[in-house]
């Protein structure tokens, strides 16, 4: 069991009145610190990081108005990356919450209230929703902030950028956004590149005008991928190279097919190495005492 995996499991026990329900933080040394981007509702002040069961020095804490990111370049996305190459963060969740007021203010509420504040409506953009990043929708909001965020240069593809919705008067999680599928998925578009480069010498070519430095995977999933690549290329060697009734292949100068080939696979082992085999160790018997997951506060309709 990965790390989301377990604090959803953990915490939705808890939500179940599972008292015991917890997380060992020795079990995901490998995945921890956790970077979160939440918020900067005082509600949530109490629900973290008790509701994600991990200890308080491996929660790195972002917080901003509606959990929003606004450009793969933005500050909060500067902020994120250097949370993971100078604090060490290893995965991504960016959590909104019920009953956001980012999401619930309209735009005439919000420039009502500015006004209260002396700050009159030409000091601010045209596209005030636009500037300030307002939603109409808290799960679009963190869907598109992930998607943001994988998209961003500076977030490597070694870390998985997660989307959650926390219930703010339960602290239970909804998992929306599994940033380890999301790895799966851009496996599989990788693949989809690799096929949809053609049938002819001239349109594997492409391949090289193509540049991979801007493809991200998985360290899991590239095994599997350099694999495909590699018998895939060779499928289409060996078909051009036995074509019956075609002249054979000049010998000098060595195929540009087979370059091809050399270079997808070079470049995919040199950028994602097959993972070894410690990289995700197996699931342990958990040991005491774990981090409790603290879910149900207060709880809800019972006093
Ligand atoms: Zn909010």
């Amino acid at each position: 069991m990965r790390l989301l995996e377990a604090i959803i499991d953990a915490n939705h026990r808890a939500a179940a009145g599972d008292q015991n329900a917890g997380l060992h933080p020795d079990d995901f040394a490998d995945e921890l610190p956790v970077v979160a981007l939440t918020c900067i509702d005082a509600r949530l002040n109490r629900l973290f990081p008790a509701v994600l069961g991990v200890p308080e020095e491996k929660f790195i804490w972002l917080r901003n108005s509606g959990n929003i990111i606004f450009d793969p370049m933005s500050s909060m996305t500067r902020t994120l990356a250097l949370a993971c190459a100078i604090k060490d963060g290893r995965e991504i969740a960016i959590i909104g919450h019920t009953d956001c007021l980012v999401c619930k203010t309209t735009t005439m509420q919000l420039l009502e209230r500015f006004k209260e504040l002396g700050v009159e409506r030409q000091v601010l953009p045209d596209n005030i929703n636009e500037f300030f990043g307002l939603f109409s929708s808290e799960r679009q909001n963190v869907i598109t902030s992930c998607d943001i965020v994988r998209r961003s240069p500076l977030i490597g593809p070694k870390i998985p950028v997660h989307g959650l919705l926390v219930d703010i008067e339960t602290g239970k999680l909804e998992w929306i956004v599994n940033g380890y599928q999301a790895w799966g998925t851009m496996s599989d578009k990788w693949n989809e590149v690799v096929r949809s480069a053609g049938e002819t010498v001239d349109k594997l070519k492409s391949l090289t005008d193509f540049n991979m430095g801007e493809m991200k995977f998985p360290e899991t999933k590239i095994g599997e991928t350099v694999t495909k690549a590699e018998d895939w290329l060779s499928q289409k060697i060996g078909a051009l190279q036995t074509k019956p009734g075609e002249p054979s292949p000049v010998e000098a100068a060595p195929s540009p097919v087979t370059n091809i080939a050399a270079q997808v696979v070079h470049y995919a082992e040199k950028h994602w190495p097959k993972p070894s085999a410690s990289s995700k160790p197996p699931p342990k018997i958990p040991l005491p005492p774990p981090i409790r997951v603290r879910a149900n506060f207060p709880p809800r309709g019972k006093k």
